[in-house]
């Protein structure tokens, strides 16, 4: 079922969250792990996050380095299958345009259309460790937006390869806003612009960069609906949890700490300060968000899904 389907049926506001693919070697049970404790909460859907190749230099030996492809965690597609499988939800796998041609994205879409698989959150991706800004495999998208006009020309039937009309495909498209807009924009509004664009193209909800002041998505809501995008806005809510959180998050993501949340912060010692001060901010702000009719809370729960736990039992 798509994720607008099960926002639009629902009474109040829902609980989902992502998963992170484990590393390699590990078996689907370590994703099992990560989703059994929220079962309780009943979430409709499981967003599967991807993420593309890391490029080492290996030593040849011979005074050469040698670029290599390394893929540290499995893809999407068979944890999609084994969730929905297991616990009859559905599966969100996160698409992204870094690493892929247009024709690799088409093919893993053939297969999750396959599965049963109704939605995607289509992302652009971060640039590699190694590369300075974002670049596109060559045949491949540059922008979400590509992502989004190449799900809706599957959707309409049209295939990139064949001459032949083929079934339709009929996914429902998520894409990602940033309330402290994009580390890459010049401002908001030029970012909300191009989030515009990917609605305006077929997106039918937003799910939000992590914040931690409420303000930012109150205001990041009104800014949206003044600029004619109308669709659900999910906010995506990360607990922190340890000392290096707090320098990381605001640095990587984009994002200010509010300082009543800071001031708390500064007093931790220990990572389990930290995570006790996390899982209170994590409630308070979760049930102002619901109280505020947020259709949905998403989780980042990135392996810690006791702390979404903790902080769920208080909310849901
Ligand atoms: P885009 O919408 O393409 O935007 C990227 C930048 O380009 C923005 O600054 C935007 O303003 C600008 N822009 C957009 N269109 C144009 C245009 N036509 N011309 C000029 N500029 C333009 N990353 C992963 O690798 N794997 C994941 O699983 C993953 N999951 C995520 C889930 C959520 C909810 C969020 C919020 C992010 C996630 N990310 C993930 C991170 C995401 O890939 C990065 O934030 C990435 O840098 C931007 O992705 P995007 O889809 O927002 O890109």
């Amino acid at each position: 079922m798509k994720v607008v389907d099960h926002l639009s049926n629902a009474k109040s506001t829902l609980f989902s969250f992502e998963i992170l693919p484990p590393l390699k070697g590990k078996s689907i049970q370590s994703i099992y792990d990560g989703i059994d404790p929220l079962m309780e909460f009943k979430p409709k859907y499981v967003n599967v996050t991807y993420h593309r190749e890391e490029y080492i230099y290996k030593d040849k030996g011979n005074g050469l380095l040698e670029k290599v492809s390394i893929r540290k965690r499995p893809g999407t597609v068979g944890i999609c299958a084994a969730i929905m499988n297991k616990y009859h939800i559905d599966a969100v796998p996160h698409l992204i345009c870094g690493g892929f041609t247009k024709e690799e994205t088409e093919n893993a879409l053939i297969d999750l259309q396959f599965l049963g698989v109704d939605n995607v959150l289509a992302l652009r991706g971060d640039p590699v460790k190694t590369e300075a800004s974002f670049t596109s495999k060559e045949g491949g998208s540059a922008y979400a937006i590509e992502l989004v006009e190449q799900l809706m020309e599957l959707n309409s039937g049209q295939y990139m390869m064949d001459d032949v009309a083929l079934e339709p495909t009929n996914f429902c498209v998520g894409v990602a806003g940033y309330p402290e807009k994009h580390f890459e924009s010049m401002n908001l509004a030029t970012d909300m612009q191009h989030l515009k664009e990917k609605v305006d193209a077929g997106a039918e909800y937003i799910v939000t960069q992590m914040f931690f002041d409420n303000e930012k998505y109150f205001t990041f809501l009104k800014k949206c609906r003044e600029i004619g995008i109308n669709c659900p806005i999910i906010p995506g809510l990360k607990p922190i949890t340890t000392l290096k959180h707090i320098t990381f998050l605001p640095k990587f993501f984009n994002i200010d700490f509010p300082e009543a949340l800071s001031k708390e912060l500064l007093k931790c010692k220990t990572n389990a300060d930290v995570k006790q001060v996390g899982i209170e901010w994590g409630i308070e702000q979760s049930k102002e968000l619901r109280d505020n009719g947020a259709p949905c809370l998403h989780y980042y729960t990135m392996g810690k899904s006791e702390v979404v736990k903790k902080i769920a039992n208080e909310v849901f």
